[in-house]
């Protein structure tokens, strides 16, 4: 049976920025391999379902991160956020938060995940992983050692650690005995990619409607659109790109002027996942795996990458001083700090959605008088912003290689 010091399950976001991160223990002799269904990437295409048609905001520490693994051609794949407009329709109260006024080079940035993933798999390609594509892992055991893995085809292999990255894609904390808390929203994400009249200029905005949030960030020349659809009223709504063009027009208002086009239309579930337990003797589970946000407060990868850093930190210094892995203890006690990050995280997102959802008529009153009172107070909007980035998270500086 092949055995691995640590073994990646998912290539996706964060398997793959995992891996990045990791460089530093590699130089020192840590044996990894990544194992993931999709095909192999080639030069400018990473065909893992993670890097679809979407995009990513990512948030003014997130950048920094990448920043620090040396992935300078991400800027060149950037749209930044200089601007952000929150409002909500047919109500008094609007924030409006410029990142250059508060001393900010922008908010964060959008990035296609396609990109992301093309230029992830360029600067990691040729690190000394063991790369096994096309194949799924099947089932995961505790041994005495670490974890027994078991492929799809058969394979059977042995690792001292696992680092799940699967997404919450399959069952494989099934097979471990740990369960998941599922909060499903009835409702779905519709993305798509929308080209306007007026040119956005870095501007993004966040729309409160009695119907559900509906989010715009930059993407280019166009803008990307993630608006946020009740269960309930998806046979009810517009659902083509024609239709639903003057519905939106209506909610979003003329702020970017006329929609010229809407593209690139999909639909995503809307589900909050938190695994119960998200560590174990030689299993560590990250990303969307240990938990799964609602995508309107964009935070899911942003999240990730702080657990990610912090799960990287922790390995590259361990591999430095005892050329081993950590203990259980310690990857547990990192397990905790990413857990009351999680938790804290979907906190926010969660109160977010349920106090702009409400329409009754307090709540309404009173997140008008919030949203105008952080416009005029700076020290709040500045709060408000550094939240936003990430930037209150206390996350060590990822080691650069
Ligand atoms: C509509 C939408 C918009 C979003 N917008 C934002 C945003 O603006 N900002 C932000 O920070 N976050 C955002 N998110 C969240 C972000 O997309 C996720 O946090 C991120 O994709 C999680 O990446 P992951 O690698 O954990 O999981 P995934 O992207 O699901 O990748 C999992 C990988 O594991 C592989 N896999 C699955 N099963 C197995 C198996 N059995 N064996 C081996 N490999 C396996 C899959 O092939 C895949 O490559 C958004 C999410 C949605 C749905």
């Amino acid at each position: 049976m092949a055995r691995f010091e640590l073994v990646v399950v998912g290539g996706g976001m964060v398997g793959m920025t995992l891996i990045a991160a990791l460089a530093p223990a590699m130089a020192q002799g840590l044996g990894i391999t990544l194992i993931d269904p999709a095909v192999q990437p080639q030069l400018g295409l990473a065909p893992s379902p993670s890097f679809d048609g979407r995009a990513t905001a990512l948030s003014a520490q997130a950048l920094q991160l990448f920043a620090a693994l040396n992935m300078a051609q991400l800027e060149q794949a950037l749209s930044d956020i200089t601007e952000i407009e929150v409002s909500d329709r047919g109500h008094a109260g609007l924030l409006d938060l410029n990142a250059h006024a508060l001393g900010f080079e922008r908010f964060g940035a959008v990035v296609a995940n396609a990109d992301l993933g093309a230029l992830l798999w360029q600067k990691i390609q040729s690190l000394p992983v063991h790369w096994r594509f096309n194949s799924q892992v099947a089932n995961l055991a505790p041994s005495q050692s670490g974890q027994v893995v078991t492929l799809t085809d058969g394979t059977v292999l042995a690792a001292d650690q696992v680092i799940l990255c699967d997404g919450g894609r399959s069952k494989l904390h099934e097979s471990l005995g740990f369960s998941l808390r599922e909060t499903p929203f009835q409702a779905v994400a519709r993305v798509a990619t929308l080209t306007t009249a007026k040119p956005h200029r870095g501007r993004a905005f966040e729309r409160f409607t009695e119907l559900g949030p509906i989010a715009l960030l930059p993407f280019g020349q166009a803008s990307t659109l993630v608006w946020t659809v009740p269960e309930k009223l998806i046979g009810t709504l517009p659902n083509t790109p024609a239709t639903a063009i003057p519905w939106l027009e209506q909610r979003i208002g003329q702020r970017l002027g006329r929609i010229t086009g809407l593209t690139d239309w999909s639909e995503y579930p809307l589900i909050e996942r938190q695994m119960t337990t998200a560590c174990s003797h030689g299993f560590l589970a990250l990303g969307n795996a240990a938990a799964t946000l609602h995508p309107v407060a964009g935070q899911g990868f942003n999240l990730a990458m702080r657990g990610l850093a912090r799960t990287a930190n922790l390995i590259n210094r361990q591999y430095d001083q005892d050329h081993g892995l950590p203990s259980f203890r310690q990857f547990n006690a990192v397990a905790e700090t990413i857990a009351r990050d999680q938790a804290q995280t979907a906190n926010v997102s969660r109160e977010l959605i349920q106090l702009f959802q409400s329409s009754a008529p307090l709540l309404r009153w009173g997140r008008g008088l919030a949203l105008n009172s952080l416009d005029r107070h700076a020290t709040l909007r500045q709060g408000v912003a550094l939240a936003g980035m990430g930037l209150l998270a206390d996350v060590p500086a990822l080691a650069t290689t």
